[in-house]
């Protein structure tokens, strides 16, 4: 079953996908990551065919960097049409494509410890990726994210990323895209005040600004926006792929550092489909988490202001 169902009072989505529970769950130990055993890895190299044939693989087997192939275990599925829907509810059946791009063969390698050629790359094969998942008519939001860590949700030690590619466009996704309207972007305009303020900036490059959001939810939240109003992730160019490649590169040294074996997730933001939008990447650290407050009204407790967090990617001293 892949089903994705619309809570009628808050038009919050669901998506079910029971084959998920079936998948490996490699960490026995939540603080386990570094120096994992690989022989029973199905990422590795040298252990393509434990996987589902590769979409894209850039070199032979067992001499690869990058590997893509459909996730055995997806949440969405291309042959699900079918869904019993309720009169009274809304249900979408899970009609989607879920794939999984291996970054490197290397088991115990973590992002943060890649070059920055490499994170270009990786770049470049997700900008690939996603303009293939738009290309599919049935897609109307593509969400690529990578778990960093057993506490953002990793369950295969090796590093990876995922794209899905859903048949319905999530809420938060909706509410962003609303904010553009025609030549007024409102992501643009924050960007512009940010730029005046300062006090949020974390980081800023010839093509991209580095700023801890105003209102964000976790400690230490981090988003990296392209300067220049840009629709999509797989709109950029090779110059601002560079740039945007050694600016991650030079804040994930800094998430890292923020406590040991810190979890994260990056996830790229991006429009639904035919929808204007200003395409982003999240970081968001797992540092503290939430619990019932959060759960019961959405309303994020952040022990770490965005001024504060800002400061401490740009190197400042912090005051207690
Ligand atoms: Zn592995
Ligand atoms: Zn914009």
């Amino acid at each position: 079953m892949s089903e994705i169902r619309t809570n009628p009072f808050t038009g919050e989505m669901t998506l079910y996908a029971e084959n998920r529970k079936n998948r490996p769950y490699e960490f026995v130990h939540k603080t386990q990551t570094k120096n994992t055993d690989n022989q029973n890895c199905p990422f590795c190299g040298g252990h393509e065919t434990w996987t589902t044939d590769a979409v894209y693989q850039d070199g032979p087997d067992g001499a690869w960097q990058m590997r893509v192939f459909p996730n055995m275990f997806p949440a969405v599925k291309e042959d699900c049409t079918k869904c019993e829907k309720e009169p009274f509810y809304e249900a979408a059946a899970g009609k989607g494509r879920h794939e999984v791009l291996v970054d490197t063969p290397d088991h115990n390698e973590t992002i943060d410890e890649f070059s920055v050629e490499h994170i270009e790359k990786v770049l470049q094969v997700l900008q690939d990726r996603l303009n293939h998942f738009r290309s599919r008519k049935h897609t109307q939001y593509v969400q690529i994210f990578k778990n960093c860590g057993p506490s953002a949700g990793m369950s295969v030690r090796h590093s990876h990323w995922q794209i899905t590619g859903l048949p319905v466009v999530p809420r938060r996704a909706a509410l962003m895209a609303d904010t553009i309207q025609g030549e007024n972007c409102l992501f643009c305009q924050m960007l512009t005040y940010e730029k005046e303020q300062g006090k949020r900036i974390a980081a800023e490059t010839e093509h991209f600004l580095a700023v801890t959001p105003y209102a964000g939810r976790f400690p230490y939240e981090l988003w990296l926006a392209p300067k220049a109003h840009q629709r999509d992730f797989g709109d950029m160019n090779d110059a601002e792929r560079k740039d945007l490649a050694k600016l991650l590169w030079e804040m994930l040294q800094k998430v890292t550092k923020l406590k040991e074996d810190v979890g994260y997730n990056i996830c790229v933001m991006d429009g639904p489909r035919n929808t204007d939008f200003h395409w982003h990447i999240e970081i968001l650290p797992r540092i503290g988490g939430f619990a019932g407050f959060e759960y019961a009204t959405d309303c994020f407790i952040c022990m770490v202001s965005p001024e504060r967090a800002a400061a401490y990617y740009r190197g400042e001293e912090i005051n207690e």
